[in-house]
């Protein structure tokens, strides 16, 4: 018997959760928060599954919604081990002690009272439970055997496995989030390509059409030919980056085009959790499947930490390159308050490399025309934009025709499609059917308990 559900609560990216069943054995696939809800809303449909005993957990990679809510969870099952990779867990602990200082903040500003659903000294107790595992080593789930897993580097972001198990002769694979090619600092996903029964796939960028004339290192070029034109200008250039993943790959790019003399010397300023997120990319640079074996990004010249004391921003300076988080501007944080001072100049420019939602304040700066008023801040007045905004494309998930040619590449008899908008698993679906006429591709509706044999 195996058994296959959602737990989100919704068909979107949000907390991404599913329950495995292998037999008798129930394992849990990662333990997001939702980014956008608050509170318990943000949780998975735990209550679908408290009731019965879980026997272990894994953990994709360490974005929070996959691993944001574990500490919940965990709560309710303390003796249950949760494996992952070696670099996830050191990632995942940092962003979950910064996720209590968020929630902690949010709660006081915003009366909640539930904030913070957990505390620093239960991720230290829960931290106990983790089990690393390293890619291509097959390990047993529970200590009765029967049901197994193998990670497989999934070039996401550092640490990041795709998750093969096995039950009863039978290969169930979930990809996590993935990406195929090589970015600056991580290598393409290393996935099996043998068959496999049951794919449960990523489908993030399903809506979105890949340009054929798109290549990272033209689009790289693509971002430095503008930031010459700023810094040629007398301007400064900021890009907002999310604190893990992104802003390392951001450095690293930024160096790789200095080694190229596409891009002049200039310094880049990080802070607060980029800096402490970046050591622990340098911590395991020589570990970890990589480009640039060993490089260590504080190392880089020209790299600067920003604040002295927390929450200091750095001064506004010409020719400068400030890759500060968050990566959506999101209020707050240091990419947002440097931008009401930064957005008034017309020298200088904004550039967008990662993902906007359409609420956030990065996105209605994109939207936005050169002299019109953008809100950034729902507290402070609106702020005249006067800089340049430009939008490029370095994304750290697959593209939609590369996960259809992995699915092709597996034949897999059901394909499970999971954190994507409606749309992007639609398109999925329609796709898939098209190429794969003999499988069964299975939108799962949340909550609900799906047969796969
Ligand atoms: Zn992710
Ligand atoms: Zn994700």
């Amino acid at each position: 018997m195996i058994r296959f559900q959602s737990l989100t609560r919704n068909i979107e990216i949000g907390a991404n959760c599913y329950l495995l069943s292998l037999g008798d054995k129930r394992i849990l696939i990662d333990s997001g928060m939702h980014p956008k809800a608050e509170s318990k809303d943000a949780l998975p449909q735990f209550d679908r599954i408290l009731n019965e005993p879980l026997d272990a957990a894994i953990l994709s990679h360490a974005h929070l919604d996959h691993s944001g809510s574990l500490p919940v969870i965990q709560r309710h099952y303390p003796e249950m081990p949760v494996f992952m990779s070696e670099a996830t867990d050191a990632l995942a602990q940092a962003l979950l002690h910064n996720s209590v200082n968020v929630m902690t903040s949010k709660g006081e500003e915003l009366g909640i009272n539930e904030y913070p659903l957990f505390t620093h000294r239960e991720i230290h107790k829960v931290n106990r439970q983790w089990h690393p595992r390293r890619n291509g080593k097959k390990f047993e789930l529970h200590e009765t055997g029967g049901a197994s897993c193998t990670f497989y580097d999934a070039g996401h972001v550092m640490g990041a496995v795709g998750s093969l198990f096995e039950f009863s002769g039978k290969k169930i694979m979930y990809t996590g989030d993935v990406h195929f090619e090589d970015q600056s600092i991580l290598k393409g996903a290393d996935f099996p390509r043998e068959k496999i029964d049951v794919l449960i796939l990523e489908c993030t960028r399903g809506g979105t059409a890949l340009d054929p004339e798109y290549s990272r290192w033209s689009e790289a070029e693509r971002l430095a030919l503008s930031m010459e034109e700023c810094l040629e200008g007398k301007g400064s250039v900021m890009i907002p980056l999310f604190a893990m993943g992104r802003t390392q790959e951001t450095i690293m790019m930024l160096y790789e085009l200095q080694r190229a003399k596409k891009l002049r010397n200039s310094s880049f300023l990080i802070g607060g959790l980029s800096i402490k997120m970046t050591k622990i990319y340098d911590k395991f640079s020589k570990r970890i499947r990589r480009n640039h074996q060993g490089l260590n990004l504080m190392r880089v010249k020209g790299l600067l930490s920003t604040p002295r004391s927390r929450g200091e921003l750095p001064k506004l300076e010409q020719g400068n390159v400030y890759t500060l988080s968050s990566g959506m501007m999101a209020e707050k944080t240091m990419s947002n308050r440097l931008a009401q001072q930064f957005i008034a100049n017309p020298r200088n420019l904004v550039a967008c490399v990662g993902y906007a939602d359409p609420d956030s304040p990065m996105a209605r700066l994109i939207e936005s025309e050169r002299g019109e008023e953008v809100l950034l801040d729902s507290k402070k007045e609106p702020v005249k934009r006067q800089c340049s905004v430009q939008s490029f494309d370095f994304s750290g998930h697959a593209s939609r025709e590369s996960l259809i040619e992995y699915a092709e590449s597996v034949h897999p008899k059901k394909v499970i499609l999971v954190h994507g908008d409606k749309e992007a698993i639609e398109w999925m679906k329609q796709r898939l059917n098209q190429r794969l006429p003999e499988t069964e591709v299975i939108i799962p509706d949340p909550g609900k308990e799906i047969d796969l044999e």
